[in-house]
């Protein structure tokens, strides 16, 4: 190992990732050193991990300067910068060599970007910056020399089953899913389920956002744009299996038929591990995973009908240019409203449906055009949320 240390910068410190990375690198203090920590609003828990992990600064994304605060984190040697510009700096640092990009949504794309273009290691866990704006992200991060490395579990099982491979001795590659919490639920029921349930994942313990797209399993249909970006793969040779254990994280096809899968415990800390330490293997704090104790694995092909919200992704892809930002921007709407008590589960889909339908999309050449996609899918969507509530009342 080397003696100077990796400079590491947390976009999403506050979150599920951003915790599971921040365990992971406390575990290896003569290799990561922490350079910034970032949130949104939550300047309590942010504080606490600056005590803790001791960057050099902090960023609190959707706060205006607050001259208390600052002289709070003082206190605890870290300097305190306010507002979304803040994060491409901290993205894109001098003294930093990797960024965890954890950032939960569309948010997080420019300063995901801004990190690739920067030429970083990036560990990207915002797959919704790839599906926004797959085909401009690849190319900064290509022209910039930077190094994209999958924390989603499922593709960074691809990574590692793809090895050194050239992409024409891969069939396909399949994803696989757990179901979420309904995957057994009867149909007619799925109208009432609740925030509460929907987000108690049977295997994984993530964000609220993540955990509702499980439940729809938009989140594999934003993972499968996801691969196609990452990995240049067609949809067509992109499939999703499900598979509840959530023990095989994705499987690798290759022209001989040989499948090669990667396994492990659920624990976001093994790919997290995976990516920092790369190409060494590091250790992750994850439990061994004991196939003795497993017993089973079960595979079975998603049902549309149960799960609307893939095949609508999928459209998305097929349709190429704005349309997943449309897709995206009106999941996360749709997504927050169910959270908010006021959308039906099953009316998620509904709501992304009509925006499809409602708003044409484009080519999207920059940035400029997917940002305002983005917004104008966001307007129609919060129209149809209201639509939909006043037919349920
Ligand atoms: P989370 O909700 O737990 O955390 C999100 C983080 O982003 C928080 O630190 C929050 O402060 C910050 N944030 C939220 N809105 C922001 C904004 N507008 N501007 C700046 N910062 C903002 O989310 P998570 O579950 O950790 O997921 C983070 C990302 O990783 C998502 O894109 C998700 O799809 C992806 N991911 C998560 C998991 C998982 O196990 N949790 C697995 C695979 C991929
Ligand atoms: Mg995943």
């Amino acid at each position: 190992m080397s003696a100077k240390r990796l400079g590491l910068t947390v976009l999403g410190a506050t979150g599920s990732v951003g915790a599971s990375t921040l365990d992971v690198a406390a575990r290896h203090p003569g290799r990561f050193e922490v350079v910034a920590l970032t949130a949104h609003r939550a300047a309590e828990p942010l504080l606490a991990l600056c005590r803790k992990h001791r960057p050099r600064y902090a960023v609190l994304a959707g706060c205006a300067p607050d001259s208390a605060l600052e002289r709070r984190f003082a206190e605890a040697q870290c300097e305190l910068l306010f507002g979304a510009q803040a994060l491409e700096r901290a993205a894109a640092d001098p003294a930093c060599g990797a960024v965890m990009a954890a950032i939960v949504g569309a948010a997080g794309l420019a300063p995901t970007l801004a990190a690739a273009a920067a030429g970083k290691r990036v560990l990207l866990a915002n797959k919704e910056a790839l599906v926004l704006a797959g085909a401009l992200f690849m190319r900064a991060a290509r022209d910039a020399g930077a190094e994209l490395l999958p924390i989603d579990s499922e593709h960074n099982a691809v990574f590692q089953c793809l090895g050194r491979a050239p992409l024409e001795a891969v069939k396909r590659v399949v994803l696989t899913a757990s179901g979420g919490p309904f995957r057994a639920t009867p149909l007619e029921n799925l109208a009432a389920v609740t925030p509460e349930q929907a987000c108690a994942h049977p295997n994984w313990v993530m964000g609220r956002k993540i955990s509702v797209d499980s439940a729809t399993m938009m989140n594999k249909g934003l993972e499968v744009i996801e691969a196609r970006w990452l990995f240049e793969l067609e949809a067509e040779r992109i499939e999703v299996l499900i598979h509840p254990q959530s023990i095989v994280h994705s499987l690798v096809e290759y022209v001989d038929g040989s499948v090669i899968a990667q396994m492990s415990n659920p624990d976001m800390r093994v790919p997290i591990a995976h990516a920092l330490g790369f190409p060494a293997r590091i250790d992750s704090g994850a439990r061994a995973l004991d196939l003795g104790s497993v017993g089973q694995l079960s595979f079975e092909r998603p049902d549309l009908r149960r799960f609307p919200c893939l095949g609508l992704a999928r459209a998305a892809l097929r349709e190429g240019g704005t349309a997943p930002a449309l897709l995206n921007a009106a999941n996360e709407v749709a997504v927050e409203a169910f959270l908010a008590g006021r959308l039906r589960f099953t009316a998620i889909a509904h709501v992304i449906e009509s925006v499809l339908d409602a708003v044409p999309s484009s080519d999207a050449p920059d940035l400029a055009t997917v940002f305002a996609a983005d917004a104008r899918a966001r307007r129609v969507a919060a129209e149809r949320v209201a639509r939909e509530m006043g037919e349920a009342a």
